[in-house]
């Protein structure tokens, strides 16, 4: 364990008791259902979990990065899909309002969604723009005291249960990435569709869809930042999103190692429990050095963002490192539990399948080399 403050100890072990009491023995019926874990949010809003980082003027919790990536972390080690809905809720659908808006927006939407009463998203990717988000194709046209968008977004994180979307259009695509332009958008917006929802391999009772806009029209005064804004807010609003989602992916792989380990414990091979086998116990080794280091990179990359430091390289590191900490541990982990890890009847597959997304979304992990070198290039 990493050495924390008292509070956030506290912190780990208020949301450690409810989640394992409340939201872990659901996860396999949400995996298996792919049901949107609507009660486990609502329990979330309740306990004040919606807006951790947000300060209580606008209905947060004001708690540091450290006691909040904590808290996702313990919450993703319960169920995976659980914690990717409220990261990107606090991470990527708060912060860009939070970090970016104007006050008057930020009276307006904040309090519901730090209190969970909404849910928020943030809709970058599109179908011909993934891991290079400057080729945003929807476009934004002002229109009088309204801004007109049209075009789709693709694998939106807690699409079609959200009601506020931070959605990033161009206004101007002679600009490249100095016309993309950030925008607040309501659900139930005419001209506002949500599309298909993606059919996935891990988190799966978190919904991902696209979103569809078809002359949408939004009031001028839903602009974030100013015009061309948009790039910058989303890279910036990403840096630290992936704390959150290294956070994430420690949850999953410490969930994989302690069933591992229990197992390891009781499981008699050749007259003796298999972890009194060197080869199995020097795997469970492994994995805590694994689990601990990705550990300390994230809390790390945190603790310099609280410190008001730079924290880009860091966060890139912690969540590649994290992430595929996750992929390596969930694999042993199946493999120390042989076939019975392999079976559904043991959360172990499930953990290998969601952990896989944290090597994948908020920019995959040849991207997050991308800006590590950028960092250490310069
Ligand atoms: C479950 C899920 C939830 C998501 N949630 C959201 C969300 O809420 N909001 C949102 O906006 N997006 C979201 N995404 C989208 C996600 O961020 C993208 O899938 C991701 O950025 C990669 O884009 P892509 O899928 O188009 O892959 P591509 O960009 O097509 O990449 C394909 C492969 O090429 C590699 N590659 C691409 N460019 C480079 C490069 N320059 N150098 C090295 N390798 C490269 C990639 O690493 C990858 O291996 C989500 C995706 C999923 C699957």
């Amino acid at each position: 364990m990493a050495l924390l403050t008292e509070e956030q100890e506290g912190m780990r072990k208020l949301v450690s008791d409810f989640a394992q009491k409340e939201i872990a023995p659901k996860a396999a019926s949400y995996d298996l259902t792919e049901k949107f874990p609507m009660d486990n949010w609502v329990k979330m809003a309740d306990m004040g979990l919606a807006g951790l980082p947000i300060p209580e003027k606008y209905s947060g919790a004001e708690v540091d990065t450290v006691s909040y990536v904590v808290a996702i972390e313990e919450i993703s080690k319960a169920c995976a899909a659980t914690g990717a809905v409220v990261a990107i809720h606090t991470s990527a659908g708060i912060m860009p309002i939070y970090l970016f808006g104007t006050e008057e927006q930020k009276m307006k939407y904040i309090p519901d969604l730090a209190s969970g009463k909404k849910i928020g998203a943030f809709a970058l990717t599109e179908p011909g723009a993934g891991s290079d988000a400057s080729r945003v194709s929807t476009t934004a046209k002002l229109d009088g005291n309204e801004y007109v968008l049209n075009g789709a977004k693709c694998f939106i994180s807690n699409g079609g249960v959200a009601e506020t979307y931070c959605v990033f259009a161009t206004v101007d695509k002679s600009k490249g990435v100095k016309g993309i332009t950030g925008f607040i958008v309501e659900n139930g917006t005419p001209g506002f569709t949500i599309g298909k929802k993606e059919e996935k391999m891990g988190i799966r009772a978190s919904s991902t869809t696209e979103l569809i806009f078809e002359n949408c029209r939004i009031p001028k005064e839903n602009l974030l930042g100013k015009e061309g804004e948009g790039f910058k807010i989303a890279m910036v609003v990403l840096d630290s999103a992936r704390i959150g989602i290294g956070a994430q992916a420690v949850g999953i792989a410490q969930a994989a190692y302690e069933e591992a380990l229990k197992y390891s414990k009781v499981r008699e091979q050749f007259g003796k429990p298999i972890s009194a086998l060197q080869a199995v116990s020097f795997m469970l080794a492994d994995m805590a050095i694994q689990i601990e280091a990705a550990r300390h990179l994230v809390y790390h990359a945190a603790a310099l963002k609280d410190a008001g430091l730079p924290f880009g390289k860091e966060a890139a590191m912690a969540k590649t490192f994290a992430s595929d900490t996750a992929v390596k541990v969930a694999l042993d982990a199946i493999q120390v539990m042989g076939g019975y890890g392999y079976s559904r009847e043991y959360p172990v597959e499930r953990l290998l399948r969601d952990a896989k997304i944290t090597q994948i979304y908020e920019g995959t992990n040849q991207i997050q080399r991308v800006v590590i070198a950028g960092h250490i290039l310069k």
